[in-house]
């Protein structure tokens, strides 16, 4: 059962890192922005920026933080890009287990970048605005996505099944689902 195509906007950051200089500026006002209350505070371990930072290989590697994952995946390879060795996990953007880094230093909770979600809408992210030597570049583009179900439309679909099936056979199912849903993943 799918929904109608609706346009989405997208906000991306596009990283140049040939341009940063690991002045660490997004990471100060991006925690700053999202301290309690807002500016009280900075620390770039609570971020939603974050800069690989090996000034010895001249490695200065801006990332931000994307969706939180309950499994560790296998990406293990290294890259080679122009004569500097990267880890297949530095551009990863997912707060995960296998590392510390995107998750709230207190809490251990995952943080993700919101784009800076604010009222009024701010008209460029904050380490966008505040990264002075352009490596940071805010972009919008529109997306088609599935139009998200309507109640009516979960409704109608689930009284086609009663129907179908009839009432008893369609809640057993469901109980089934959820207990399923419920019970916790063996490692
Ligand atoms: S503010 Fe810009 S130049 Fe400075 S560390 Fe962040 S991305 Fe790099
Ligand atoms: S867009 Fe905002 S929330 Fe996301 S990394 Fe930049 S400053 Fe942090």
């Amino acid at each position: 059962m799918t929904g109608e195509k609706k346009k989405k906007k997208v906000k991306t950051i596009k990283i140049d890192i040939d341009k940063c200089n690991g002045c660490r500026a997004c990471e100060v006002i991006c925690s700053a922005f999202h301290s309690t209350p807002k500016y009280a505070s900075n620390n770039p371990a609570r971020s939603r920026i974050r800069i690989h930072f090996d000034p010895l290989r001249d490695i200065y590697l801006p990332v931000y933080a994307g969706e939180y994952t309950a499994a560790e995946c296998m990406g293990r390879d290294k890259y080679t890009i122009n004569g500097k060795e990267y880890d297949e996990c530095d551009f990863c953007r997912a707060s995960c287990p296998s590392r510390t880094l995107f998750k709230e230093p207190d809490s251990g909770l995952p943080l993700k970048c919101d784009m800076c979600e604010d009222d009024p809408e701010l008209k460029e992210p904050m380490c966008v605005q505040w990264c002075l030597n352009d490596a940071l570049t805010y972009e919008e583009h529109e997306e088609e996505v599935e139009e998200e179900l309507k109640m009516e439309d979960v409704e109608l679909g689930l009284k086609s099944m009663v129907d179908q099936y009839g009432w008893q056979k369609v809640i057993d199912t469901v109980a089934r689902m959820a207990k399923r849903a419920e019970a916790p993943k063996s490692s």
